[in-house]
């Protein structure tokens, strides 16, 4: 009986994968189609001082505008695009992107710097500070509006390679920060290897960060660090002014989230900030 039980738990196991592994290649073929049929578009998150809500940036946020199910969040599709040959195609596409529309809002005379998330899968092939560079050139983008967040997952691929690269990418006048900082792989020590500009507080630290002491240990301590090593420190996921307020009185500069305002739209984003001018974010 025991016996009969495993066979049938193995099927069972095999079918799930082979579902599995069947759902991966439908939405791989789904969103090579997706990618021909131009339906990714970007969002843009306002990145602000938090002491004033003065806007500093925009984080560019990819989403899926599916004929039928509408914005599909990246969580939900990137982890395959990542791992899959589509990886170069989307990730140039965001570059190129973002950074045409930051170049329109300099020439529109209203600058904002914008941050562009990259996957680590976008460093095997080619030289990305060539590309960046290419980039820069074709479009004219002044090249400090332009800054790449990079989770501590690039330090896995081949560590001279990539610190080579991002310092070639440095050189350029590009800013490079890590993101969701304290959730990967890195060990303090990259922290005075790599080129870096700034850390971005994981909004895991951040979202219980007036009731959790654990949270606040790890965000005070982790702008203290920053500080030490005169580096930008940005919070995320900041959802309430009381956060903001707390963040503030840690020393943290700058941050990003819901109450400061959502990822959005390039139209709804100028008209929030630019008709304005850029005064501070209404929220504030
Ligand atoms: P991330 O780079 O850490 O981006 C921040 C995420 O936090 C965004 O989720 C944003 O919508 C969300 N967020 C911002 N403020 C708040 C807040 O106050 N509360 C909460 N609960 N969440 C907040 P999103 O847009 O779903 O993106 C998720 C992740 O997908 C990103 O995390 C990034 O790792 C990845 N991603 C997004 N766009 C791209 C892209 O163009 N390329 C690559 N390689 N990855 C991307
Ligand atoms: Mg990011
Ligand atoms: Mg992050
Ligand atoms: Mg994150």
């Amino acid at each position: 009986r025991a016996k009969a039980t495993r066979r049938g738990s193995h099927v069972i196991f095999e079918s799930a994968i082979r579902q599995e592994l069947e759902n991966r290649l439908t939405l791989e073929s789904e969103l090579a189609l997706a990618a021909d049929r131009g339906e990714f578009e970007l969002f843009y998150q306002p990145q602000v001082r938090l002491v004033d809500g003065s806007l500093v940036g925009a984080e560019a946020l990819i989403r899926w505008r599916h004929p039928v199910r509408g914005y599909v969040s990246p969580g939900e599709f990137m982890p395959v695009v990542n791992t899959s040959a589509l990886s170069d195609r989307i990730g140039n596409w965001v570059m190129e992107t973002a950074c045409r529309q930051a170049r329109a809002w300099e020439l529109s005379g209203n600058s904002v710097r914008v941050a562009i998330n990259l996957s680590p899968s976008q460093l095997d092939s080619g030289d990305l500070a060539h590309s960046v560079a290419a980039l820069l050139e074709a479009t004219g983008l002044t090249p400090s509006l332009l800054e790449l967040e990079v989770t501590e997952d690039i330090l896995l691929h081949d560590e001279r390679r990539v610190l080579d690269m991002f310092k070639r990418i440095q050189q350029l006048g590009v800013r490079v920060l890590f993101d969701d900082f304290g959730t990967g792989y890195a060990s303090l020590s990259y922290l005075k290897k790599f080129p870096l500009d700034g850390l971005k507080i994981d909004r895991s630290f951040v979202l219980d960060l007036l009731t959790d002491s654990d949270d606040a240990a790890i965000v005070g301590s982790t702008i203290g660090l920053s500080k030490q090593l005169g580096l930008t420190v940005v919070a995320e996921g900041i959802e309430n002014r009381a956060t903001a307020d707390f963040l503030v009185s840690m020393g943290c500069e700058e941050g990003q989230g819901y109450f400061f305002g959502r990822p959005m739209p390039v139209e709804a984003f100028e008209q929030q900030f630019q008709a304005t001018g850029y005064d501070a974010v209404s929220a504030a």
